[in-house]
């Protein structure tokens, strides 16, 4: 059995020196929502999933992000939903929709500074060590935010797509976001609105003069439709990437759950998946999920504090042997 321990030590002192202040400031962390200690018993029960598995399906959702300063869609008073009437655009408005098409891009391309800046949190980076371990088969993510990117990881696959690249609807040519950035600069030198604000997408509110100004560009390569390469609410997860999480399922030993209720069909679908074939589940998450009833083990708590404490855990062991 591998150990989870070995090459993770760095980062558990960090979040070891850091938990005790980070508990005293955790009330002011704007989108993580409010839940009661996780028992010692719960952290055992959840070292033990891991411990016992070297094959872990990992799926994580906007609940993980939360800590990075990205609020998630549905979390109870702090999420999106409970905080504005504002809900994602729709696949088929925005194929249909020039203005529409126009307003999202001029939001988009303001909220862009603040929304790439963000940094992964302490959760993306124990999920790394423990891709480092040989002991994650892959990291299925229903974000678009790239933190798993940012943090290192690399066993990817991104349910959902990501906000950090850009496809024609025509032709399937895909360009960078950073890319899309500097030629939406080079249209729109005149726009003059900056924003602080934080959606799970990276959209932001601005001015309807600002927006009627707005200039979108067509695809370089043959004048479609630009879209961000995300799977919109109302659009389907691209066959290639369904059959990819299948298939890794299937061949994994273990689902693990972490920052999300699975309400989006496309994320209780791995659950069921999972719980098809006899596999265990694990879910870590504030709040219920739709995939509770199928799953072996359920912890509520923060993520980042609850895996730092199962990090502390092992590395103790590891101590004792030594
Ligand atoms: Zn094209």
């Amino acid at each position: 059995m591998t150990s989870i321990c070995s090459g993770i030590n760095k980062i558990v002192h960090k979040v070891e020196t850091s938990r005790n202040l980070f508990r005293t400031y955790a009330t002011d962390l704007t989108f993580v929502p409010k839940c009661q200690p996780v028992k010692d018993s719960d952290i055992t029960r959840l070292k033990e999933f891991i411990d016992s598995h070297n094959n872990i399906c990992i799926l994580t959702g906007a609940g993980i992000s939360t800590e990075s300063g990205i609020p998630d869609y549905r979390s109870q008073g702090v999420g999106l939903y409970a905080r504005s009437n504002r809900r994602p655009v729709l696949y088929k408005d925005f194929c249909a929709s020039d203005s529409l098409r126009k307003r999202y891009w001029a939001r988009n391309y303001v909220g862009w500074p603040r929304f790439s800046s963000i940094e992964p949190n302490d959760t993306h980076k124990l999920l790394k060590k423990l891709e480092d371990t040989q002991k994650v088969r892959c990291i299925i993510t229903q974000n678009v935010d790239n933190l798993h990117v940012k943090a290192g990881s690399r066993r990817i696959i991104e349910l959902h797509g990501t906000a950090f690249r850009v496809m024609c609807l025509n032709c399937d040519h895909k360009i960078c976001r950073y890319y899309l950035q500097d030629v939406l600069d080079g249209l729109n030198y005149n726009m003059s609105a900056t924003s602080q604000m934080i959606r799970p997408d990276g959209d932001v509110d601005i001015s309807e003069e600002e927006i009627d100004r707005f200039i979108v560009p067509a695809c370089e390569n043959c004048g479609g439709i630009l879209k961000p390469d995300i799977v919109f609410f109302g659009d389907n997860v691209p066959r290639q990437t369904v059959d990819s999480v299948k298939y890794n399922v299937e061949h994994s030993d273990a689902l693990f759950i972490l920052g999300s209720t699975l309400t989006t069909f496309s994320g209780y679908r791995i659950a069921l998946q999972a719980s098809n074939a006899g596999k265990p589940i694990a879910i870590l998450n504030i709040g219920q999920t739709r995939a509770d009833a199928l799953a072996n083990i359920k912890v509520e708590g923060r993520c980042s504090d609850v895996l730092s404490r199962i990090f502390t855990v092992d590395k103790k062991a590891e101590c004792k042997e030594c």
